[in-house]
Parts: C-alpha cells; sequence; structure tokens
C-alpha cells in the first residue's frame, strides 16, 4: 500500500494522516473551484524525499499535488480526490546568497518576503513581489509565474529565474537552467518548468537572479470619478513613455473594506484612486513623478498630487495589498485576472462595467494597472445560490471580453482549475496540442496534478 510504503521509505514526521488536518491542504482561495480529499499529506524536507514520494505515486498510480502556501487563485494546489499533496512547507531555507554573481539559491518553502529580507542584508533585492509575499512562497511564485507591484519595470518571476532543480514526473532528480549571467546550451527547459503549475515536475530547489537595492520611491497619488477615466491616465503614463516603479488601481469598494478591517482612515472622496511610483534616482525620478501627475490630471483627475507624506503612501499600498481578504472577509469573492494591452485597459473597465450591470453583480476593481493586468473582484453574500451563478457568468463575459480586447485570460494567476476553459478559447488546437505533447514527455502516467491548466483533450 503507498501509504505503507511512505511510511517506510520516509524518515518519522513526514506524513499527516489525520483526515482533520489533512483537510486544511486540500484547497488554495480560489472561490468556488472544486477539491477532493487528499489520502496523505507528505512534507519532506530533501529533493530526495521529494524524488521518493514521487516514486511511490508513479508505483501505485496515485496522483500528487504540490502544495507551497495555498495562497492560489485558480485552484492550482486543490486536492484531487485520493491524491497525495506534497507540501513544501519544510523546504525553506535560504541555501545561499552570493553578492559577486548577486544570485540566491532556496528552497521552493521559502517565503517570498523572508528572501527579500535575507537579500536586504547583502545591500541586494529580489524584485518580483505579488501582493501575497508575506505568505506565498518561492516555489508556488515560481510554479505560477507570479507578477505583483513592482513588475510593471522589473519584469515577472520568469524574468529573476536563473536555474532550478525539479523531480519531473518520471521520477527524475534534474537540474535545468544554471548559474551564471548568460547561457544558452540547449533548450529552455528550466523556463518551461516557470508557470508549469506543479504539472510536469515538483520544483525542489531555484536560483534566483537579484539586483542591487534601489533608491526610496516617490509617490504619486491621483483620485478619479471613474475606473475607466482612471483607466485613460493608465493609457496616457504609457504613452508618454513614462516607466512607472508601480502603477496601481484600488476603487472605493476595495478601501471602504480595508478600512472596515483595518481602521486606516483610508476612505477617500473619489471611486477610484490610481498609486503611481518611481524610483528613478534623484532629479529624474523628481521629473518621472512630475509627468506622471500631468497624465493623471489630463486623463481627468480629481485630485492628484506628488505625496510628501510617506506614511499615508505606504498606507495606501498596503490597502492595495489588503484589498482581497479585506472583501473576502465580506463573502465569497471569485477573483479575475485577465491581462489586456495597456491601449485596451479603459475599454476593458469599461465591459467589466457593464457586464457588472449585466449580471446584477457587484464588482470591485483593483489592479496591476501599468501592466493591463486587471482584477474584478465579483463580490456576493454567501449562500446566495443566484448571486454566485450572475457572478460565474460575469466571470465568463470578462474572459470573453480579454480575449477579444487581444489580451489573455490570466496575467499572473495561473489556469488551475479555474482558467482551463478560457485556456482552450485562447490558445489555437495546434498549440494545446504541443501542451499535452510536453506533458505527456515529462509526466507520461500523468500523475502530477492531474486536470489543472490542461485537459488530456
Ligand atoms: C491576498 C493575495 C494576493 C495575491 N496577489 C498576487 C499578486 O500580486 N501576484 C500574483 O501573481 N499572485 C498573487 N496572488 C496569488 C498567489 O499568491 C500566487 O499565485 C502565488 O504565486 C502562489 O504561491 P503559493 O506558495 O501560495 O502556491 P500554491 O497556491 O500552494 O500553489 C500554486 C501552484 O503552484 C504549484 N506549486 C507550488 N509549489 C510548487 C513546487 N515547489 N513545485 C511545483 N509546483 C508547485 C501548485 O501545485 C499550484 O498549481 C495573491 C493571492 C492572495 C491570496
Amino acid at each position: 500500500m503507498l501509504i505503507e510504503e511512505l511510511r517506510r521509505e520516509l524518515p518519522d514526521g513526514r506524513l499527516i494522516e489525520d483526515e482533520r488536518i489533512a483537510a486544511g491542504f486540500a484547497h488554495d482561495e480560489a472561490e468556488w473551484a472544486p477539491y477532493g480529499t487528499p489520502r496523505v499529506v507528505v512534507r519532506p524536507r530533501t529533493a530526495r524525499e521529494v524524488r521518493s514520494v514521487v516514486r511511490a505515486c508513479l508505483r501505485h498510480g496515485v496522483p500528487l499535488v504540490t502544495r507551497g502556501a495555498g495562497t492560489g487563485l485558480s485552484g492550482g494546489a486543490n486536492a484531487v480526490e485520493g491524491c497525495v499533496v506534497l507540501s513544501t512547507e519544510h523546504m525553506n531555507t535560504v541555501h545561499e546568497i552570493d553578492p559577486v554573481e548577486r544570485l540566491a539559491v532556496v528552497g521552493p518553502g521559502v517565503v517570498n518576503d523572508d528572501l527579500r529580507a535575507a537579500c536586504a542584508e547583502h545591500g541586494l533585492w529580489y524584485p518580483p513581489d505579488p501582493a501575497s509575499a508575506p505568505w506565498s512562497t518561492i516555489g508556488g511564485n515560481v510554479a505560477t509565474n507570479a507578477g505583483g507591484l513592482c513588475c510593471v519595470k522589473y519584469g515577472v518571476t520568469r524574468d529573476y529565474v536563473l536555474g532550478l532543480e525539479a523531480v519531473t514526473g518520471t521520477g527524475e532528480l534534474v537540474r535545468l537552467g544554471r548559474r551564471t549571467a548568460k547561457g544558452v546550451a540547449g533548450y529552455d527547459l528550466a523556463g518551461l518548468m516557470v508557470g508549469s503549475e506543479g504539472t510536469l515536475g515538483v520544483i525542489t530547489e531555484v536560483t534566483v537572479r537579484l539586483r542591487p537595492q534601489r533608491e526610496a520611491e516617490r509617490t504619486v497619488a491621483g483620485y478619479f470619478s471613474s475606473v475607466v477615466a482612471a483607466g485613460r491616465a493608465v493609457t496616457a503614463v504609457g504613452a508618454a513613455g513614462l516607466t512607472p516603479s508601480a502603477l496601481e488601481l484600488i476603487d472605493r469598494h476595495c478601501l471602504a473594506a480595508v478600512d472596515r478591517w483595518k481602521n486606516m482612515g483610508l476612505s477617500v472622496d473619489a471611486d477610484v484612486v490610481l498609486l503611481g511610483r518611481t524610483d528613478a534616482p534623484g532629479p529624474a525620478g523628481a521629473r518621472e513623478a512630475e509627468r506622471m501627475l500631468a497624465c493623471f490630471e489630463e486623463a481627468g483627475a480629481t485630485w492628484a498630487a506628488q505625496s510628501t507624506d510617506q506614511e499615508e503612501a505606504d498606507a495606501l499600498f498596503a490597502a492595495r495589498r489588503l484589498a482581497y481578504p479585506a472583501l473576502e472577509r465580506l463573502g465569497p469573492v471569485l477573483t479575475e485576472d485577465v491581462c489586456v494591452p495597456r491601449a485596451a485597459v479603459p475599454e476593458m473597465l469599461a465591459r467589466i462595467e457593464r457586464a457588472a450591470t449585466r449580471h446584477d453583480t457587484l464588482i470591485a476593481n483593483i489592479a496591476h494597472a501599468g501592466d493591463g493586468n486587471l482584477h474584478p473582484l465579483l463580490t456576493t453574500q454567501p449562500g446566495d445560490t443566484a448571486a454566485r451563478e450572475r457572478a460565474q457568468a460575469a466571470f465568463r463575459d470578462i474572459i470573453a471580453d480579454a480575449i477579444d480586447l487581444g489580451g489573455t485570460v490570466t496575467g499572473e494567476h495561473g489556469v488551475g482549475l479555474l482558467k482551463r476553459d478560457g485556456l482552450e478559447r485562447e490558445l489555437a488546437p495546434a498549440v494545446l496540442e504541443m501542451h499535452r505533447a510536453v506533458k505527456a514527455a515529462l509526466d507520461p502516467r500523468g500523475i502530477l496534478n492531474p486536470g489543472k491548466v490542461i485537459s488530456h483533450g
């Protein structure tokens, strides 16, 4: 039996067999994504132990779902009925920080903020900063190719992964990529693992590129009377050739929800707040902030200013990070993640408003607006099935609109379960077949996170 084999092969304390405790590992943060009951939860501490688990699952034909912190918003880490959930929480060591090569080597269970803190001690910076950085793991970030607030200037997780170690679905422990600044030997298989959502391999170690720490940022805030007007300001910033280090949108529903929770005194006299930041040093930073301010004003801001109060600016960004959990406290929230070309941001925001009206659903908005990555948050009340169905219909319409505008169904949260249909709408049949061919090569028995990302066709 699988569990007896795992008990035999792994050191003591690695298995959680208690059903009630295992249930806590059964799903991520995605609303209404189906999940099953895990047969057992395994918490390995080394890559060899991970390999033993994968090989045991292979021998017994049992599915294996890898889990970081379970903050995912697409159902990617949701348990498949009777599966083994492999939690990386104990593989949380920062193995190395090399200030000369400007890289770090970390276990997959290291929490994003912990890596950033460790880098800061060396005057270094790991840029990818999902709003979940206090909880989410580097393994989860790599497996979803996570984005974040500063990605508008500094790129997403993929841009920082130099190499990684993983156990594939054939039970091989392999090293992919490199630790040199450059290198083009062979196909980019490390890149292939980035964003593969646990369907091609279990990532057991990651080597990430670092940057020197940067200058303090200047913040520009703008108030707008509609999301569409704020969207016009986003397009204007891009058209002006500016490169903000963050350009985030948060609407009054989110600000009010954060305020109710944290009592931060945030309630502002605006429907939408746009928060821009620049980290350009010295006079260049001052000029960029002024030009961003002009873009906000020309797009119709009812009020806009450079923040002189760092605490106030930080509070607004903290509110942006807390928006989703704050709304979730009030009832189930279905989180969207479409990404459209920057020029299409105003039109996409207008279509989201129309979907809200059409489906009688309150849709709050946060967005990594500078990337065109929008997170409409479809809110409902607990137990209201009709409201849930209306929200799900709006969700489908928003996906169709994003594709129609030349966008993508997921900017950063991943396909998981919630975007599988969307993926099939977005990609050509030949490209879906390429996905299936890759899956068949790296996981021929289909044991790794089955049913996620792509159907077997
Ligand atoms: C409040 C909040 C804010 C968020 N903000 C952002 C944001 O700004 N940007 C963003 O991109 N996302 C954001 N997210 C979504 C989520 O935090 C990210 O997708 C994150 O990368 C998931 O990390 P995790 O450790 O929680 O992974 P999990 O949720 O545990 O897993 C995510 C996926 O990765 C796979 N996986 C995890 N670890 C491994 C591994 N070692 N090997 C192989 N596969 C693995 C899982 O199987 C699953 O498919 C947010 C979520 C919340 C709740």
